[in-house]
């Protein structure tokens, strides 16, 4: 059968690019061609990249250095009409090359691009960077068949969904309880399913163990899927795409070797990681907390700031915790995750920290913010047992002492033996679901063949 060429693609945040990016790795191991296109203010020539993935940018309609300062909405309606004016185009001009693309495989966050994708000819597969059950609870809001409860309530009643746990509200996506809370995001959650049933293929970055009671619920009752995860570099799982060590497509720029020279100098599973990922940004009194907390447990810390945070942290505080603490603006995650000295991750519960922290083995201390990570947090604690989850007070403050607590009960309480047993477990689950003959590998293989067929 002839090959088949690909468009992917991610919408611009790196949570969502990675999971792309992996995934076009993937299909060029399997002599797939594809051409990644990124939405950026830098936009540069197109270039080959060692996974022979050839990637295009598309300029997001902001000067360099003015994206940070955007306002969401304003951001997202930019990425939007730089979308629609340039992928039209560019579909165009390769139409007339060599070896034209027949598909495309777009981030479920822009559901819109699968119209431009048929009104040029090409099919449409949809990806999905949340778990499923996430997506499950958006499908029945939107339905109308939940009603949704409010936070303050003081006796909030329990969510109950098909193939679910139980769900408190702070169990919920936060856009739901939090009501008025980010209504454009609420509505970019829900679109994810305003055409899905239109797009060719549904995929997902999970696995199908992961998820086994909701994809049984979803397979009977939605759509069919095809999970691909988890989109972890193939050195971590499998190890069969050489050179597949990092991710490749950084948005920020990681502290390699001042991390990983700290960590060489601490003692097995002694370190706790600290990071809430790409866009989590903490009110003062938060970081001041967690700071106190961090330094409270007396244990070694590894604690990622992002440069726009820095100036929260206490005054001195980086004197004051030299000889224990260290805080760097970027960390390269997976190579942190896999250091023997990390005993424990501290999370945002960000669903691709949370897939490394699984497939590298490393317990996770949740301390989930908003979107998707407090229902991810109650999977972590509840479901798949491999970690805990802080408490908050109603306002979502943590308090050191809870921080102290949560961190002495992994890295020195019975339980953290029995999270570690668990988790794993789940690491040897995600390897398996990678690796040549596995769930997500012969996933993987289905797409490349509808990929070929699609003419
Ligand atoms: N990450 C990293 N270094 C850091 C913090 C995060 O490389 O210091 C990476 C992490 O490995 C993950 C991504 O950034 O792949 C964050 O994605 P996630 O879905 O967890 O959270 P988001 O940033 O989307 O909130």
């Amino acid at each position: 059968m002839e090959g088949a060429h690909v468009l992917a693609l991610p919408y611009p945040a790196q949570g969502h690019i990675t999971p792309m990016l992996q995934l076009c790795k993937r299909l060029a191991s399997k002599s797939v061609k594809v051409t990644l296109v990124i939405v950026s203010d830098k936009p540069s020539k197109p270039y080959r990249t060692q996974h022979d993935i050839t990637v295009v940018t598309i300029w997001n309609g902001f000067r360099e250095g003015e994206e940070p300062l955007r306002d969401l909405d304003e951001y997202m309606d930019r990425v939007e009409r730089s979308i629609s004016n340039h992928l039209p185009l560019l579909i165009d001009e390769l139409k007339s090359s060599e070896f034209p693309p027949k598909s495309l495989v777009y981030d479920s966050s822009i559901p819109w691009v699968l119209d431009i994708a048929k009104s040029n000819g090409l099919y449409g597969a949809v990806l999905f960077t949340q778990p499923w059950f996430v997506t499950v609870v958006y499908y029945h809001v939107r339905k109308g068949s939940f009603c949704v409860p409010s936070r303050r309530d003081d006796h909030p009643t329990l969510a109950s969904f098909p193939s679910l746990p139980l769900l408190s509200p702070s169990d919920l996506p936060s856009f739901l309880c939090e009501s008025g809370s980010y209504p454009s995001l609420l509505e970019v959650v829900l679109n994810q399913l305003s055409n899905i049933e239109k797009a060719d293929l549904v995929l997902c970055n999970t696995f199908d163990k992961l998820e086994e009671k909701v994809m049984k619920w979803m397979e009977e009752n939605l759509w069919p899927v095809k999970n691909i995860g988890p989109t972890v570099p193939s050195l971590y799982l499998d190890k069969r795409l050489p050179g597949d060590k990092d991710y490749g497509l950084s948005l920020f720029n990681p502290k390699v070797d001042e991390c990983l020279t700290w960590l060489d100098t601490k003692e097995p599973n002694s370190v706790v990681y600290v990071s809430f990922g790409s866009l989590v940004v903490l009110k003062d009194e938060h970081m001041h907390e967690l700071a106190a907390g961090l330094k409270q447990t007396g244990h070694s810390f590894l604690w990622v700031v992002r440069e726009t945070e820095t100036d929260k942290l206490p005054r001195n505080y980086l004197q004051e915790v030299s000889e224990k603490g260290l805080v760097v603006t970027w960390s390269p995650q997976l190579q942190v995750l896999a250091h023997k000295s990390v005993g424990c991750f501290v999370t945002h519960c960000g669903w691709n920290s949370t897939l490394e922290a699984m497939s590298l083995g490393v317990p996770m201390i949740g301390m989930p913010h908003w979107t998707d990570q407090p229902t991810n947090a109650k999977f972590i604690e509840d479901v798949w047992k491999v970690g805990v989850r802080v408490k908050a007070d109603r306002d979502g403050f943590v308090r050191r002492e809870e921080i102290e607590r949560c961190v002495g009960e992994i890295m020195e309480g019975v339980k953290g033996q029995e999270i570690r047993r668990s988790v794993d477990k789940w690491k040897d689950f995600a390897r398996e679901a990678v690796s040549e003959g596995g769930s997500s590998d012969r996933n993987i293989d289905v797409l490349v063949d509808k990929f070929c067929q699609m003419k």
